[in-house]
């Protein structure tokens, strides 16, 4: 139950992948037929990625995943338009991913403005209006949260950034193959994906630049991805991605018809059989899969370690969060104090998660909460 965190890949994507990691193992940069062979397969991978985003193939650059993506879309724009501003719009609560390129430009020089949320982590579009100065260039604002699974309002963020002709990206990591995604439908100008997030390999993900956009590389080396992203192509891992999102495509509404119904079984269960908890994020707008607890005077880690030991995964917030043992920026920026924020669980649904895994979960998390709740001076 932590499908946010990283997703099994899929059997279809593993087979398509195979033949690239055995006989099949050109550089696409060579003139040789095995390098042939590879360029078609980043080729017609590349034409599939655009397929599902609503996107031309030429718009699409291969990163090593998510994070690359993100600091491409931030740092390249922000490089390129050095002369014409120096201004970059945010918010409080966008992955570290996209944070700390933007923390990087500061220390550059340029300015950031982190606009805040609301308690349900909803960014207002008439505050991304106001706070555009004549030296912003780019306004970065994710379509949905990672931990709490508010999806923003997209499309009207992005016409405010259309008029004041300011690029918008957009981090799409957690909406691939969960909401449709079509970058005009959207409306940005940048968008990052990541494969692992939607049953593809880890290390592989891509950029989508609509045509005419401003914007430099920032790995340096052999002009691969038309001198955006030097590095030989990960192959395999591009293949694989190409598989998966032509299946998110194809997929993304049966994928959200089956977790959302678990979800709410999941969110009711837990709101009517445990006390003191509350759900974070937004009741409506929020991803299909996603559900953000916090229990009182309890820590969420603790929580995941029970759950281990019973079987299920689950985390606190983000991954990467868990790791720096902080209380979850995003949870701060919806106003929850950090005593409070500590006490975060994030279950997120996949595609092969079932009722029983729900009830399994349901049957055993009031024992965990209140066993834990007993040792709790807190409580
Ligand atoms: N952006 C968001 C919203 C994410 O959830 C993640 C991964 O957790 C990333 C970016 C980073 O993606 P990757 O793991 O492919 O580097």
């Amino acid at each position: 139950m932590d499908h946010a965190a990283t997703t099994p890949v899929h059997p279809a994507v593993a087979e398509a992948m195979l033949p690239y990691l055995g006989e099949r193992f050109g550089n696409p940069s060579s003139v040789y037929t095995e390098g042939r062979e590879a360029r078609r397969a980043v080729e017609e991978a590349r034409a599939k990625v655009a397929g599902a985003l609503g996107a031309d193939p030429s718009e699409i650059f291969f990163t090593s995943g998510g994070t690359e993506a993100d600091n491409l879309a931030i740092m390249g724009v922000a490089r390129a338009l050095r002369d014409r501003g120096d201004h970059v719009i945010t918010t409080a609560v966008e992955h570290h991913a996209v944070l700390e390129p933007c923390h990087y430009l500061e220390r550059e020089g340029y300015r950031v403005t982190y606009l805040p949320v609301d308690g349900s982590g909803l960014v207002d579009p008439d505050e991304v209006r106001r706070a555009v100065t004549p030296g912003t260039i780019l306004v970065s604002v994710m379509h949905a949260n990672n931990e709490v699974g508010t999806i923003q309002p997209v499309e009207e963020i992005a016409a405010v950034c259309r008029e004041a002709g300011v690029y918008f990206h957009c981090d799409a990591v957690q909406t691939v193959g969960a909401l449709e995604v079509d970058v005009d439908r959207l409306g940005v100008d940048l968008l990052s994906v990541s494969a692992h997030k939607l049953y593809g390999p880890k290390g592989v993900g891509c950029l989508y630049v609509r045509r005419g956009t401003e914007i430099e590389g920032i790995l340096l080396g052999g002009g691969q991805e038309r001198r955006m992203r030097s590095g030989t192509e990960n192959v395999a891992g591009i293949v694989g991605f190409g598989v998966a999102m032509e299946l998110a495509g194809a997929e993304w509404r049966r994928r959200s018809e089956h977790v959302k119904p678990l979800r709410d079984r999941l969110i009711e269960g837990v709101l009517g059989g445990i006390p003191r908890v509350r759900l974070n994020g937004h009741p409506e707008r929020r991803l299909p899969n996603n559900a953000n607890f916090i229990f009182d005077f309890i820590e969420g880690e603790a929580i995941c370690l029970r759950l281990d030991f019973l079987g299920i995964a689950a985390s606190t917030g983000s991954a990467c969060s868990s790791e720096r043992g902080e209380a979850s920026h995003v949870l701060l920026a919806l106003g929850i104090p950090p005593q409070k924020a500590h006490g975060s669980l994030r279950l997120t649904l996949g595609r092969d998660n079932t009722e029983e895994d729900v009830d399994y979960l349901l049957e055993n998390l009031p024992k965990v909460v209140q066993d834990l709740r007993a040792l709790s001076p807190l409580a």
